[in-house]
């Protein structure tokens, strides 16, 4: 039987979750997710949103991170984390999501969260069902907004590929949240945090990783802030070089629709939509591409889209902030060298 503290006698002005939940240690655990030493950016969004829930709930938020970093981890207090756990040991710098879940699971008990907060991104996704399931939590993927805790726990979510919303109801005692990349805003204020060592165990790895090969490109595109896309209306591989030109005047990552990359026209790893990557950049510039249902679902939680198409009555209009009617051919290679005017 785990040890509780005494709760506090006043508890009426305690949030819903404390009073139902009334022996519960309350606290928000947030995943700090990395790639070579690097905070990713959706975890700091995934930091600011915990903390928020953390308010909400009128506790604090706390954190845990795997492996080594190279970022100043303290220095993450500023969006709002008061405590950050951290596991040592290198082979933690490659991702394994057993081996991950077992470990954040030790974390989570022993800082009594009741709350645990991913992002929604690679790692969260092959983490937070496993998690779910070894802790008996209720999970909400894909969070877009903070829970309502005015009566219960309720999370809101998109569904049927973006085109509507539903509000969860987590009744588990542990509810886990992964949220939607750029769908919180990341807050910067002042502060640090403690950061501890965590000596956690696991059995050793069952995936034994030989190589890695990095993709190609130079900024990834789950984490990029532009992504330049293109699509069958390109006609063929040789006419990718303005599609690079105008990414890399950007700083821009690349991607493509799904048919592109069957056709072995770019590789697998560009591939956007609902069986690709789903991406939310602050700008999706997308090159002849239809905007089939399938492509959309994978980007439209970008903040700002512009389509480029000779088809005035393409679908992906409808879900356009900016359109351009017109041949990607002219069109493409003018706006680079438009925009590298205007960078002077
Ligand atoms: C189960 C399932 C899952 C799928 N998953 C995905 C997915 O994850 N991602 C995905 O992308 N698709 C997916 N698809 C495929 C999807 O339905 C579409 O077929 C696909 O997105 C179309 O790709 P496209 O827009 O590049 O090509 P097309 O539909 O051929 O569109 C080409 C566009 O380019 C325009 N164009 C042509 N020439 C020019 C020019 N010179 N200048 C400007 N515009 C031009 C045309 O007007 C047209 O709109 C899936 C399909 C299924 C059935």
């Amino acid at each position: 039987m785990p040890v509780y503290p005494e709760v506090p006698k006043d508890t009426l002005h305690l949030p819903a979750l404390y009073t139902t939940n009334k022996y519960s240690i309350m606290s928000v655990l947030v995943f700090i997710d990395t790639a070579e030493g690097h905070v990713k950016k959706s975890s700091l969004e995934a930091i600011t949103y915990g903390a928020k829930v953390a308010e909400q709930l009128g506790t604090t938020a706390e954190a845990v991170v795997l492996g080594s970093v190279a970022d100043d981890l303290a220095a993450l207090g500023k969006y709002g984390v008061k405590k950050i756990h951290q596991v040592a040991g290198d082979s933690l710098n490659h991702f394994d999501a057993q081996v991950y879940t077992k470990l954040i699971a030790q974390v989570a008990a022993a800082a009594g969260a009741k709350v645990i907060v991913f992002s929604n991104n690679v790692t969260g996704k092959a983490v937070a069902p496993r998690l779910s399931v070894r802790l008996k939590a209720g999970l909400v993927s894909g969070a877009v907004a903070l829970p309502d805790t005015s009566n219960g726990f309720v999370v809101k979510k998109n569904v049927f590929s973006g085109k509507a919303f539903a509000n969860i109801s987590v009744n588990t005692d542990v509810k886990i949240l992964s949220l939607s990349p750029n769908a919180y805003q990341t807050i910067e204020g002042e502060g640090m945090a403690e950061v501890v060592a965590f000596n956690a165990t696991a059995d050793a790895a069952k995936v034994k990783i030989i190589s890695t090969i990095k993709a190609s490109g130079e900024v990834p595109l789950t984490e990029a802030e532009i992504v330049v896309s293109a699509g069958r209306g390109l006609k063929g591989p040789e006419n990718w070089g303005m599609v690079e030109d105008l990414a890399k005047t950007l700083h821009a990552a690349t991607a493509c629709s799904r048919p592109v990359a069957d056709a072995h026209w770019r590789p697998h790893n560009e591939h956007v939509g609902q069986t690709g990557f789903a991406i939310a950049p602050n700008l999706y510039i997308a090159i002849g591409i239809s905007g089939a249902i399938q492509h959309l679902a994978g980007v439209n939680r970008s903040k700002v889209i512009v389509v480029i198409n000779k088809d005035p009555e393409a679908p992906f209009f409808k879900a356009a902030d900016y359109g351009i009617v017109g041949d990607a051919f002219e069109i493409v290679p003018q706006m680079t060298e438009a925009i590298k005017k205007l960078k002077g």
